[in-house]
């Protein structure tokens, strides 16, 4: 038997490109987007009481993520990226059926849209569905996870000036929290774990409309080098 599911709307987010954003949600306050619901699902009616709602459970599609066969085996990043654990005991997205599941902060709700934030998802991700989080149900203060059992330890981000200064300005036009964001994100060290830091080898991610480069000084301090706004023709 076979199940087919359209989307029901599309999740606009500050992740241009998969690299650097967050392995899971919430670790990036400062990651914010839009949900944008395709009819029928654009009335007021399919998001009535949701006002009373603080987060989100988003199902959506990794669209974006490797094909091909999906393996039995997977090589979590949290984990080295040389150790390998059954693919159901990952969160990989690449696995059988390519669905992730995020619990987002709802901000608001706007002319149909819905504004959220502590986002893990990429930009132009297809959303499948949306449920309300149910405190007494989704939090279980006992559970435990011996593979991941606390977010990993945020490394320590440094500025040039001339980014900083960059940045800021760049927030105060897209009226975004950019310097949080950039710095929440590569807080979480981006970078392959398998790779050793060097301050010769600079990395590259994209946030809005922004390119961000930075280096590492050692295995527990960036610096973020450059930002610099996306020539709109590319
Ligand atoms: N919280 C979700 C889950 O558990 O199903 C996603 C976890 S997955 C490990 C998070 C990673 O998925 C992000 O770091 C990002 O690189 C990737 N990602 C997010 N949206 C994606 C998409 N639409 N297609 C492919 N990869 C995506």
């Amino acid at each position: 038997m076979a199940y087919s599911f359209e989307p029901i709307g599309i999740v606009h987010s500050c992740f241009a490109e998969k690299f650097a954003i967050p392995r899971q949600p919430l670790l990036a306050p400062a990651a914010q987007g839009v949900i944008e619901l395709y009819p029928p699902y654009d009335k007021p009616e399919a998001v009535a009481g949701l006002e009373g709602v603080s987060h989100l459970w988003l199902l959506f599609v990794f669209h974006a993520a490797a094909s091909g066969d999906a393996h039995l085996r997977v090589r979590p990043p949290r984990l080295g990226g040389n150790r390998r654990i059954g693919v159901f005991a990952s969160r990989a997205t690449h696995r059988p059926n390519p669905i992730g599941q995020s619990v987002v902060k709802l901000d608001g709700i706007a002319d149909g849209r819905l504004l959220i934030s502590g986002l893990d998802i990429l930009d132009g991700t297809p959303l499948l569905d949306i449920k309300p989080y149910v405190p007494y149900a989704d939090s279980i203060p006992s559970a435990s996870n011996a593979l991941a059992g606390l977010p990993p330890a945020p490394i320590e981000i440094s500025w040039s000036d001339q980014a900083l200064t960059q940045a800021s300005a760049e927030a105060r036009r897209l009226d975004r929290p950019v310097v949080a964001l950039i710095e929440q994100c590569l807080a979480q060290d981006p970078k392959p774990a398998y790779q050793k830091p060097s301050p010769s080898r600079e990395y590259g991610g994209r946030f809005w409309d922004l390119n961000v480069r930075w280096h590492y000084l050692d295995s527990s301090l960036l610096r973020i080098l450059s930002v610099e706004r996306v020539d709109p023709t590319h």
